[in-house]
């Protein structure tokens, strides 16, 4: 079985460097060409183009940042539905609207080529050590039959329902972390200003029931005032416009959601919608004046 993997970014390269560790065909691509050489050194195929790569493969997966992307590679003229065989089977692995999946998915039934949407959490450590969770939406049968593949690069793939199921579990995941990470900026100013030591708060909470993977995930990058991402604010907003957007269509109400969007916005506007989503933090000190 040949793979086509598209999109070697911060998520996709460790992903696909466990895919040919667990001995998968791989032919790979991606705009960085340094990106696609380190996976040709490490034993992958590189692709001449996106049509290509798709002609040569029964399974591709995609790994980009948002719907524009994702359509434009699989449904642009150039795309993967120009080259994949009838039969064949997108793997759409990025974060994105649930209703672009849908869309996607449709065009592909044309062609009889087959679609799951299976967005990850779990962030640039689990992608490297193959410990992410997979959200599938699609058909059950689809979902066994690469139950396998993609668990070469989780310890939890859980199918969700059908196709865009996968992206409102990812778009549920992303407002629960979100709120955390404001909710953790939040204390960590009350603390502040009250004259006790975050990191103090910290070690006394994190055991109980304040504690989450989130806290122990971000509260060591804001107590040391790392901001290197992991996961971009940037992408965060997206997934939460995602999210509002989709809370629009359907008669949901985010108000907290709303709030915590408001705040990253500003950040962006001041530059740091490349830092980690763990910035939130800064705009509590901003505004608080520490
Ligand atoms: P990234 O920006 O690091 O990677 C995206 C990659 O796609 C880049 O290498 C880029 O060159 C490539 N690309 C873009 N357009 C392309 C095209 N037309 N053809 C070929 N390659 C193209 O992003 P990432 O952090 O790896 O995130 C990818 C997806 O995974 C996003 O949807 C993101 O929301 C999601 N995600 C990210 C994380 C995280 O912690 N970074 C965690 C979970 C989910």
């Amino acid at each position: 079985m040949n793979i086509g993997f598209i999109g070697l970014g911060i998520m996709g390269k460790p992903m696909s460097k466990n895919l040919l560790k667990a001995n998968y065909s791989l032919i790979v691509s991606d705009l960085n060409q340094t990106s696609v050489n380190e996976l040709v050194a490490l034993g992958a195929m590189g692709a001449t183009s996106i049509k290509a790569l798709a002609a040569q493969c029964d399974v591709i997966i995609t790994m980009l940042p948002n719907s524009p992307q994702v359509k434009q590679v699989v449904l642009g003229e150039e795309g993967v539905i120009a080259g994949a065989k009838p039969g064949s089977v997108l793997i759409d692995m990025s974060s994105i609207a649930p209703l672009s999946s849908q869309e996607i998915a449709a065009e592909l039934a044309k062609k009889n080529i087959s679609m799951l949407d299976a967005p990850v959490s779990g962030g640039e450590p689990k992608a490297i050590d193959g410990s992410l969770s997979v959200m599938v939406g699609g058909d059950i049968a689809l979902f066994e039959k690469y139950y396998d593949l993609l668990s070469a690069m989780a310890s939890s793939v859980v199918h969700t329902g059908d196709v865009g199921a996968g992206n409102i579990t990812k778009l549920s995941n992303q407002i629960i972390v979100a709120l955390n990470i404001a909710a953790m900026s939040e204390a960590f100013i009350l603390a502040t200003k009250a004259g006790v030591d975050p990191q103090v708060v910290y070690n006394a909470i994190r055991g109980g029931l304040a504690g989450s993977t989130v806290l122990d995930a971000k509260a060591p990058m804001v107590l040391a005032r790392n901001f290197k991402p992991g996961f971009r604010l940037n992408l965060h907003i997206k997934d939460l416009q995602n999210a509002l957007d989709t809370s629009h269509s359907i008669g949901a109400h985010l108000p907290l959601t709303s709030m915590v969007m408001e705040i990253m916005q500003a950040l962006r506007t001041h530059d740091m919608g490349e830092l980690d989503h763990s910035a939130i933090a800064r705009f509590y000190e901003a505004q608080t004046g520490t």
